[in-house]
């Protein structure tokens, strides 16, 4: 129900007038969803085909972590980390439990926990591997996407994400993304400490590297004593088909970075998982948040957790994607419009005939919101699709149809 009385084009009006344009939304006022599904101001239905770019891998408003989230908030929201919870344990532990991992540190963005991710790298580095002070390398790659702190875009390579926005952090050597040679020619330089990377490039337009570089690359790790971050804020908790996209490969990071879908959506919880070689070198008043690790946020990440193993989300993940994947592909002979379709579970990508410059993968995207269906382009020519896990096989192929004729009407 909405508290407000506007209409969407009011909304948009307030939005445009008064928040910071930083970002630019297609021009849908969304009020209410349910599962797979979103309503705009004006009643119109649409499936959600970016789940909050994948936060909402539970589906909306799941009525398991509503209720976990109003029980807890009738309790007892937040402490500070001054005091201990009756909730964080018991969270903690469902998740070393659940992850195969000592220890675990919660923060709340994703951006946050890149952030932990890197102090923990160097920290390491500094005490465990030996590298003189204020010398340790992180690498990354090109295209990464990790978020919007300033430490984190001085190893972008989006002239959006950086522009006008230095001077940069030190410590960061870029190569490029699936290359296990420019890796191991990084990995030789003594002073690195960590190796940064995203399983699957989601913000760079659902980039798929060929099979076996993360397996490789944690072997290089592994000789070179260089700790794997692997960044699965986007790629974890189903949305590959797997419960981690690294699981793919059998590949357990040193470092393992999640955010987004911890909390199906509800509230922002982010968090790190290491053994403890790597994370007890955190003392004590080193690293923290006001709101990390609040029971508020325990108690919804066990909840939303649950679901997934309850709903078999990530079986359904890995069943439904192939079945887009093989309509996309057998529509693609019909069509002049795609380019290629990629992708793992429900994490794919409708690369379309045009220039990353041009706006065609904008129309259709209008167009699909027309015909009942929220996707948005990213780079230009790539439009993603990654709906809440929990859609149904009968969901899925109506979508199929929807984005069948969409974009037949562009030739
Ligand atoms: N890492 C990856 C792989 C992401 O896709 C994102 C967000 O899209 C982030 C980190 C940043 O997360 P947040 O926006 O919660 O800071």
């Amino acid at each position: 129900m909405t508290t407000l009385t506007l209409n969407s084009k009011e909304a948009i009006a307030l939005e445009d007038q008064y928040g910071a344009h930083n970002y630019h939304p297609i021009p849908v006022v969304l009020d209410r969803g349910e599962g797979a599904l979103v309503w705009d101001l004006e009643g119109k239905q649409y499936y959600d085909f970016l789940a909050a770019y994948s936060a909402v891998n539970q589906g909306h408003c799941h009525p398991r972590l509503v209720n976990a989230l109003i029980n807890q908030a009738k309790s007892m929201t937040l402490t500070s980390r001054a005091f201990y919870n009756s909730r964080l344990g018991e969270c903690e532990r469902f998740m070393a439990d659940y992850f195969g991992y000592d220890k675990v540190l919660m923060m709340n963005s994703g951006a946050e926990a890149n952030e932990t991710a890197i102090k923990l790298a160097r920290k390491w580095g500094y005490e465990k591997k030996g590298i003189p002070s204020n010398e340790a390398v992180i690498v990354a790659v090109r295209k990464n996407f990790h978020g919007r702190t300033t430490t984190i875009i001085s190893a972008s390579t989006d002239p959006s994400s950086t522009t006008n926005f230095g001077p940069f952090m030190p410590g960061f050597q870029v190569i490029e993304y699936n290359n296990l040679e420019a890796l191991e020619k990084a990995l030789q330089n003594p002073n690195v400490c960590g190796f940064w990377v995203e399983p699957i490039q989601g913000e760079a337009g659902v980039q798929v590297p060929q099979d076996g570089y993360l397996s490789k690359a944690f072997a290089l790790c592994e000789e070179r004593n260089v700790l794997l971050m692997l960044d699965e804020v986007q790629t974890g908790l189903g949305r590959t088909g797997k419960l981690l996209a690294s699981d793919y490969e059998g590949v357990k990071p040193h470092i393992l970075i999640l955010g987004k879908a911890l909390s199906g959506g509800l509230y922002p919880v982010s968090a790190v998982l290491a053994n403890d070689d790597v994370m007890l070198v955190i003392k004590p008043g080193e690293h923290g948040s006001t709101f990390g690790g609040n029971p508020l946020a325990c108690a919804v990440t066990i909840e939303a957790l649950s679901i997934i193993k309850d709903e078999n989300l990530v079986e359904n993940s890995f069943r439904l994607g192939e079945l887009f994947r093989a309509r996309m592909n057998a529509f693609k002979t019909k069509t002049k419009v795609v380019k290629e379709v990629r992708g793992k579970g429900l994490m794919n990508a409708v690369e379309v005939n045009d220039s990353p410059k041009g706006n065609l993968a904008w129309n259709i995207c209008l167009a699909l919101k027309e015909n009942g269906l929220l996707a948005k382009p990213t780079h230009g020519n790539i439009i993603r699709f990654t709906p809440p896990l929990i859609l149904t096989e009968e969901q899925m192929h109506e979508c199929c149809d929807i984005i069948e004729k969409t974009i037949l009407a562009f030739g």
